[in-house]
């Protein structure tokens, strides 16, 4: 097949062969034809795993090129069987199961498949971060991802994954896997996408309900975090039909003893951020934020927690609430590392502290949390002091939640400069 049709520049038009209409999230096959990503897996799912149709187009029946997403869990697996592999780990029942993961991924991508086309689409490929990141960020290492992060902001670095062989996991699972709240939280300031994916498909929240790692941690607040920046938390349907659906993840949390947690997984605005509405008794909170702490199902309503500096805490309806997600510019709190340390910002309103993260964003010449670079460079100064001293300053997170130290907004303290 030598024509590639979409390769002519005047072809622009993205409707999909399917619903017919202007596709959402567009894959582009090499024979031309333009599907929405969810359509051409709904397509996709009307066949068994092993049915050739699966890799046929829908319209002329062109061989569909695997997609990223298969290629990427291909490559992984095939590097985690040879290094078992290598390490004569071949008799265990991991081994097994990689292998068998394997053939599925090879079974997926078709016999036929040449080992390079790839089904395009229109995201861009995230930034791979280097090695000493990927093992910086399951320490906590918050001074040295942050630098990182900082040294080039025109790369979405806060977006940044491992390599195609450790299955592209997202800095921001990182994080969340070792239970990191104050990195995480500072990686979702600084745009990193609460529902990025591994390359097998799976976001940090699901991860939190599919190993058994986590049977014996708690998960609550690490969930909590990620659905008030918007998590979608667990994808029904023939979208993601290869993984675990709402239900068992539910049961699962249940099983696992989250039993609070699951009673507000289930509920609509569980573990949400949520504007205040309609509160004719205390019209001040009004248009105030909270959190949805827990749900309670006996009176369907919500016990929260305002996101003030009283931080109160309230029982309302849903009809009281409405959800407004966390955004890095509409954030409620704002965690600042200064000094090898974490602070929290508390506000009594969402104004304030949007003029705060607005200011922070301006000191940098537009370039969000830059702060923290040249902090780091301070800081690098203090910490060599501290060691001739005899000291070791250490970066590490408050263990116990987040610790609101109230600290002096020094206003003049931008002094160092590049
Ligand atoms: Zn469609
Ligand atoms: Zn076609």
């Amino acid at each position: 097949m030598a024509e590639h049709p979409n390769s002519t520049a005047a072809v622009t038009e993205t409707t999909c062969g399917i619903c017919l209409e202007e596709s959402k999230d567009p894959l582009n096959l090499p024979c031309g034809h333009s599907f929405c990503d969810g359509c051409l897996d709904q397509w996709r799912s009307r066949y068994g795993v092993l049915e050739e149709m699966r890799r046929k187009c829908p319209i002329c029946r062109a061989t569909i090129p695997p997609s990223k997403e298969m290629v990427s869990s291909l490559i992984s697996y095939r590097a985690a069987k040879q290094m078992m592999e290598n390490n004569n780990e071949t008799s265990s029942e991991v081994y097994r199961s990689v292998c068998r993961a394997l053939a599925r991924a090879e079974e997926s991508a078709g016999e036929d498949w040449d080992g390079v086309t790839v089904l395009e689409d229109d995201r861009k490929p995230a930034i791979v971060m280097p090695d000493y990141i990927y093992n910086a960020a399951p320490r906590g290492d918050i001074k040295s991802v942050l630098k990182w992060i900082n040294a080039n902001r025109t790369e979405d670095r806060a977006n940044a994954v491992t390599s195609l062989e450790s299955m592209s996991l997202p800095i921001l699972f990182l994080a969340t896997m070792d239970n990191h709240l104050m990195l995480m939280t500072l990686l979702l300031q600084l745009g990193a996408d609460a529902d990025s994916r591994t390359s097998n498909g799976i976001t940090a929240i699901e991860m939190l309900f599919n190993d058994v790692k986590f049977r014996e941690e708690d998960v609550s607040l690490r969930a909590k975090l990620l659905l008030s920046w918007g998590a979608i938390f667990f994808h029904d349907g023939a979208k993601r039909k290869h993984h675990l659906s709402r239900a068992s993840h539910l049961s699962r949390a249940r099983e696992w003893g989250y039993h609070k947690l699951a009673h507000l997984l289930e509920s609509e605005l569980g573990g949400r951020r949520c504007e205040i509405v309609n509160l004719p008794s205390r019209p001040e909170i009004n248009g105030k934020t909270c959190v949805t702490d827990e749900y309670l199902p006996d009176s369907n309503e919500y016990k929260v927690t305002l996101e003030t500096k009283s931080k109160d805490v309230l029982v309302l309806s849903p009809d009281n609430l409405t959800r407004r997600d966390r955004t890095p510019q509409d954030c409620g709190y704002y965690i600042e590392f200064k000094n090898g340390r974490t602070i929290r910002h508390d506000f009594d309103s969402n104004e304030d502290c949007q003029a705060f993260v607005a200011a922070l964003n301006n000191n940098g010449e537009s370039q969000p949390a830059v702060t923290e670079e040249s902090e780091a460079a301070a800081e690098l100064a203090a910490a060599e002091l501290l060691a001739e001293l005899g000291f070791d300053d250490s970066p590490t997170e408050p263990s116990s939640g987040y610790k609101a130290k109230k600290s002096k907004k020094k206003k003049g303290g931008k002094k160092k400069r590049k």
